[in-house]
């Protein structure tokens, strides 16, 4: 069985994550012109951001520039890049979508803004969290290319971390603004995957 060159894996990875934040561009500018009236910006919530921060940036561009997690290598199968590619694609897709669907609702942190509005069609149809999706698809993406221990799998860990820490008080916080509304959209969908979880 032949084994994934790293060094294919690793470029192909940066490049997923340069898009991933060009992607974010536009609505981070836009960000700043809101005037927020709820902020839910905790000590919780940057410790949340630092860890994904971690997880999915700085361990993996650790492991492409440096030597230094080498000791944590093992050996992935052909199968695994290509499928790591395959999955990169869909994550792209909807974490652009998402932005695009949530427009001028969109904030990094916890937040309503003012004239906010709730959003329950295009990739919101069917999953509250799309997201948050499209970030999980992102850490199988980084745990298929990337063959070491610790940044395969750190993208993965942080982001279970801050999922659990994270979207219940969002949908606490949706549910103050929207009431009725936001109770509704949330017993017809799921969180993540469609009609499943
Ligand atoms: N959890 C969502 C959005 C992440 S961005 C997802 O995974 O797709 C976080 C911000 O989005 C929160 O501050 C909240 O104000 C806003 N938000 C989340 N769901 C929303 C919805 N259905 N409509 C409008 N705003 C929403």
């Amino acid at each position: 069985m032949s084994e994934m060159n790293p060094l294919n894996s690793k470029i192909i990875f940066i490049i997923g994550m340069m898009l991933w934040l060009i992607v974010r561009i536009p609505y981070q500018r836009q960000q700043k012109q809101n005037t927020i009236v709820d902020d839910r910006k905790t000590i919780q919530e940057k410790a949340i951001r630092l860890l994904l921060l971690i997880g999915i940036l700085f361990l993996p561009l650790t492991y492409v520039l440096s030597p230094w997690l080498n000791f944590a290598n093992y050996d992935l199968p052909i199968w695994a890049h290509h499928l790591g590619i395959a999955t990169l694609v869909p994550a792209l897709w909807l974490f652009w979508r998402s932005h695009r669907d949530l427009g001028e609702n969109w904030s990094s942190t916890l937040q309503i803004r003012e004239g906010h509005t709730l959003m329950t069609h295009g990739v919101y149809q069917n999953i509250r969290h799309p997201m948050y999706a499209s970030v999980l698809l992102l850490c199988i993406a980084q745990a298929l290319l990337l063959p070491n221990w610790i940044a395969g799998l750190s993208g993965f860990v942080s982001f279970s971390i801050a999922y659990a820490t994270r979207v219940d008080r969002e949908e606490q916080m949706l549910l103050n603004r929207f009431g009725d509304e936001y109770e509704v959209y949330r017993q017809r969908t799921k969180r993540l995957i469609p009609y499943v979880f």
